[in-house]
């Protein structure tokens, strides 16, 4: 029997291992979205340098995604295959390092996990096929821009616009909609949060949103087709506007403070790839 036959005889098979792939790729996630920012960093400052006629900074050691290995923050202790297994080795140290005792941040268990859990969600929603294994893709990519842009407020380009290529050209097959649509879902997905952002400038002389909001919907409008656009503004809007109130209500944020857009957009329209059809069925289903 194939592959493709076992999988698609015993769809659980699929998902179990979608949700360890999921928790591996995790593992790779919390390194990617650590170390990303510090690299583009890095690059940038050298490039400001270059531009100023600066004399260039004297090279630091390697780093890069392979260098150098994972270790722990606090000690420098390199870590052992063992201490590196996905959420086990946490439960294992108790979150602790093994050598100096410092605490491990649950960021990475807790990013782990995250992974594991929505690649499974992906496998037992699309079942085993193309569309499944592409969309853990996405799933994967999603996740870092979060992280990074979460922490550091940045929507890194080197994520989003290959992504947006790849939704173009795996539509050319038509993998999730149509090229027509795919083009113009990319082209008005920018478009319309570009419109929103200049006419809250020329209101109120501020910048409400990044250009890396403008080229994540022109992403999802890229792999899904105008089609994912209407629900993934107003799902997004919802999820900023809940979010922004609880933070008001706690306390923990004043009206003044930029609140990173990019997560709640990558949320949106990672639910409106997925059940998109249903949910818009449901409603014309509740309006007539
Ligand atoms: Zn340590």
């Amino acid at each position: 029997m194939s592959t493709i036959d076992y999988f698609s005889l015993f769809p659980d098979v699929f998902i179990a291992c979608a949700l360890v792939l999921g928790l591996l790729v995790g593992s790779f996630i919390n390194v990617l979205a650590w170390r990303l920012p510090t690299m583009l960093e890095q690059d940038w400052q050298a490039q400001a340098r270059e531009l100023l006629d600066m004399p260039a900074q004297a090279k630091g050691p390697v780093y890069n995604l392979m260098r150098p290995r994972s270790h722990c923050p606090h000690c420098q202790q390199p870590l052992r295959f063992w201490e590196n297994i996905p959420v086990l080795s946490y439960l294992a140290l108790r979150g602790k390092c093994a050598r100096c005792k410092t605490a491990i941040s649950l960021r990475y268990p807790i990013t782990e996990l995250t992974c594991g859990v929505l690649s499974a969600v992906v496998a037992w929603h699309l079942g085993f096929s193309p569309q499944a294994g592409w969309m853990l893709l996405l799933t994967w990519g999603l996740l870092s821009i979060c992280l990074i842009d979460l922490k550091h407020m940045i929507v890194p380009d080197v994520l989003v616009l290959p992504l947006l290529w790849l939704g173009l050209l795996l539509n050319t097959f038509d993998t999730f909609s149509t090229l027509t649509q795919a083009v113009w879902g990319a082209a008005l997905g920018y478009l319309c949060l570009w419109g929103i952002f200049w006419v809250f400038k020329l209101l109120t002389g501020k910048d409400g949103m990044g250009y890396g909001d403008f080229k994540l919907l022109a992403l999802f409008g890229a792999w899904g087709g105008l089609a994912v656009l209407p629900l993934t503004l107003v799902l997004s809007s919802l999820l900023g506007a809940i979010a922004g109130l609880s933070l008001l209500a706690l306390r923990r944020a004043r009206t003044s403070t930029p609140i990173p857009f990019a997560p709640y957009l990558a949320i949106a329209g990672w639910i409106a790839m997925l059940w998109g059809g249903q949910m818009t069925d449901f409603y014309w289903q509740l309006s007539v």
